[in-house]
């Protein structure tokens, strides 16, 4: 009887182990899951910074538009440049 408590004292911590380093593993992986996308957008962010076509403000280019191969800051001045143009 004492070595079948044993056992399932044993089979118990195992599990109780288990089950611990899952959740710390699982929450590590999440938090650098989490962190990847950051950095990479970061990243991403600053190796694109372009100047807007109407007014020369320098922005992340996933900021801004692009339309017709030009970039601008904002709808504003997509609108303002075209306008601009077709006078
Ligand atoms: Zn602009």
């Amino acid at each position: 009887m004492g070595r079948l408590l044993l056992i399932i004292g044993i089979f118990f911590l195992v599990w109780v182990g288990y089950r611990f380093l899952k959740n710390t593993w699982s929450a590590r992986i999440k938090a650098i899951e989490d962190q990847e996308p950051k950095t990479s957008s970061q990243q991403h962010k600053i190796q694109n910074i372009k100047a807007c076509a109407y007014c020369k403000t320098h922005i992340p280019e996933d900021e801004g538009i692009t339309r017709d191969g030009l970039f601008f800051c904002s709808y504003q001045h997509l609108d303002s440049y075209l306008e601009h143009k077709a006078k």
